[in-house]
């Protein structure tokens, strides 16, 4: 796959302090921070784990230097047969749609996108790796082919304004504080910049110890506040839901994941059921929501959060 990730020597002049956010000095084995009152002032200070700069402000980050240079990217998913594999993790066909539109509507010959958590390719997202107008920058808190740095969301290491569009799917769950990372996310776009965003609403705790929320589609909106909605909704409904509800349930009561995943396979019809749902009961009852929206300066006053409301109730 041909990949418009731009190249690590073109951005380290583009990369900065996670902490200061001051320029970075380059070492023989990784960076510093070149502000000399920064803790990150020292030799050392950011490491390479592989090829991968660790830019990480580890006293204020829950990434530990141990995970980032042992932990493979890439779930179970990944590993089974194709056939099989579409049945437990069909693609993601509301996320290509969405991408495609936040492609269209990127202005300029080369406008730069970040992937947030970019570790592996999302589900329905590989358009962006395909499309040669861009310049892709990724990272995620392990390396990857399709990143260029490691990096915690809270602190991107990144100027002010600097990007045109951001994509982040299935990452904000992960994150201890989404309203800080979303408010970092606003900072490095620039002026009209874009944002698309995937985020589940009614799913079971994945990834263990480092799955921390869920949002309604309210609570997304909100979450968003800063950005202008050029649409938003269910990437996955009730059907999907209760899917992955029948999967927990099985796993519980036999006690084994491999049992849970089973039943998904052989009940991966119950998805279709999410066609016949109309858009306001699935709001309601989304496995997961989107959120494509336009960076502006003002917020949402509470009382819009709640106008805001789309579902059946
Ligand atoms: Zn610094």
């Amino acid at each position: 796959m041909a990949m418009p990730l731009a190249a690590l020597h073109d951005l380290r002049r583009l990369l900065v302090c996670p902490r200061c956010r001051a320029e970075l000095a380059m070492e023989p084995d990784g960076f510093r921070c070149t502000a000399a009152d920064c803790a990150h002032h020292r030799d050392g200070a950011f490491p390479l784990a592989g090829r991968w700069p660790v830019l990480v402000d580890f006293e204020r980050s829950v990434v530990n230097l141990d995970a980032v240079t042992t932990q493979g990217a890439g779930g179970r998913a990944e590993r089974l047969p194709a056939p099989l594999r579409r049945l437990v993790k069909p693609p993601n066909r509301v996320a290509a749609r969405n991408v495609e539109l936040l492609l269209r509507a990127l202005p300029g010959p080369a406008p730069r996108l970040l992937v947030v958590g970019g570790a592996t390719v999302g589900n329905g997202i590989g358009a962006v790796y395909r499309d040669p107008r861009l310049e892709v920058i990724g990272f995620d808190i392990v390396g990857s082919p399709f990143t260029q740095f490691v990096a915690d969301a809270h602190q991107i290491p990144l100027p002010s304004a600097c990007v045109d569009a951001v994509v982040v799917q299935a990452v904000l769950e992960h994150v201890l504080d989404p309203p800080g990372v979303v408010a970092e996310i606003h900072r490095v776009l620039r002026q009209d910049g874009l944002v698309y965003a995937e985020t589940p609403f009614l799913q079971q705790v994945h990834a263990g110890a480092h799955d921390f929320t869920r949002y309604t589609a309210s609570g997304h909106r909100h979450l968003f506040g800063r950005f202008e909605e050029l649409g938003a909704g269910a990437v996955a409904g009730p059907g999907t839901q209760l899917l992955w509800s029948v999967d927990h349930v099985v796993r519980s009561l036999t006690r084994s994941p491999t049992a849970g995943r089973g039943v998904r396979a052989l009940l991966f019809w119950l998805r279709a059921l999410d066609r016949l749902a109309p858009p306001d009961f699935a709001q309601d009852d989304a496995s997961a929501l989107y959120f494509l929206g336009r960076r502006r300066e003002r917020g949402m006053p509470p009382e819009e959060v709640i106008r805001y409301y789309r579902g059946a109730q």
